[in-house]
């Protein structure tokens, strides 16, 4: 069996790949996609340290960094249960494939997926106008015109932040009112450069074939289809984490993203949980490294306790 067995190959899963695999200890790592959303993304450039470097290549250094230790890498495997060991016993998950691995401790960080829109030229436009990350992405749209779609909490902080960066944001609510928290929309509708629509669909994401140039939305109370002209889209309908397989004793938040303590623990002894799919806030690679370096060293004392 493994002493600490990682399932996610994301930053957080490489990272605690590596603390583990540092400890002299037998690790394996279980990949559905060895190097999870950071394969989906363009530019990065708040990878501190790092001024500008992009996502595949970033994954492909994480895979190498894994790979200088004896680390197990199971790529393309997909886990579909957890099966719970007594406290200081082996826990069990079972792959898609039919295999099964036991180990002592176990590390979640199976991440999260962006809520998509669904709409026409969504994925035409994905990282050409189309983003989902304002922390991320904001920097490039400064001075342009962009939209945000979803007025929830994270919808109506993504705006605030943008206005502060590019020219004009539309936010697009689906609702006839915005969900955010109230001082959000007050802080919203006080800035100057920002337009809100509500009862709208996005029907379409409008492009020139290389780059976004606008949206069409449905008015949902008139049924009328308008345009906006826009340089930049922000998908803010939800980030979903990968837990679906994980239902049972180990204890979800009403989103369904893992809880933890401040050392990655959750509440099955032994196993633990770091980056997207946690409650951690913040959904971002350098704090997915961080904690999955935590989770890796609480599994550590774990060990030598048990
Ligand atoms: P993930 O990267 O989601 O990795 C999860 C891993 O688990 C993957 O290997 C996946 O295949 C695997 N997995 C999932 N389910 C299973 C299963 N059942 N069995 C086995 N394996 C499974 N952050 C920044 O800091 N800067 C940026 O510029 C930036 N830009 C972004 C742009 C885009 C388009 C996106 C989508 C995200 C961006 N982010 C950015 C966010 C960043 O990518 C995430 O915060 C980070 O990747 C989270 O790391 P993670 O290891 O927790 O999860």
């Amino acid at each position: 069996p493994f002493e600490v067995l990682v399932i996610g190959g994301g930053p957080a899963g490489a990272a605690a790949a590596i603390y583990a695999a540092r400890k002299g200890i037998r690790t394996g790592v279980v990949a559905e996609r060895f190097g999870g959303q950071v394969l989906d993304t363009m530019g990065i450039e708040n990878f501190i340290s790092v001024s500008h470097t992009e996502g595949p290549k970033l994954a492909a250094q994480l895979e190498q960094h894994v790979r200088d230790y004896e680390v197990d890498i199971m790529n393309l495997q997909t886990a579909s249960a957890l099966i719970p060991g007594e406290a200081g016993g082996l826990h069990e998950v079972k792959l898609a494939s039919g295999a099964s691995l036991k180990a002592k401790t176990i590390i979640l960080s199976t991440g999260a997926r962006w809520r998509e829109m669904g709409a026409p030229g969504e994925d035409l436009y994905r990282n050409k106008g189309v983003a989902y990350c304002p922390h991320c992405d904001g920097p490039l749209y400064k001075g342009k015109r962009t939209a945000v779609i979803g007025g929830g909490n994270s919808g109506v902080e993504a705006a605030i932040d943008l206005a502060g960066i590019v020219a004009h944001v539309t936010l697009i609510e689906y609702d006839s009112q915005l969900r955010a928290d109230a001082v959000l929309q007050a802080k919203l509708r006080s800035m100057p450069n920002v337009t809100i629509i509500t009862s709208a669909l996005t029907t379409e994401v409008l492009g020139d074939g290389e780059k976004v140039t606008g949206l069409q939305y449905k008015d949902r109370t008139t049924e009328e289809l308008h345009q906006v002209d826009l340089e930049g889209i922000f998908v803010q309908i939800g980030l979903v984490p990968n837990t679906e397989w994980l239902q049972g004793p180990l204890a979800l938040s009403g989103r369904g993203e893992i809880e933890i303590d401040s050392h990655g623990a959750t509440n099955l002894p032994g196993v633990f949980a770091a980056g997207d799919v946690t409650t951690v806030p913040y959904k971002q690679i350098i704090v997915a490294m961080g904690e999955g370096t935590k989770a890796a060293l609480s599994a550590f004392d774990y060990l030598i306790r048990s």
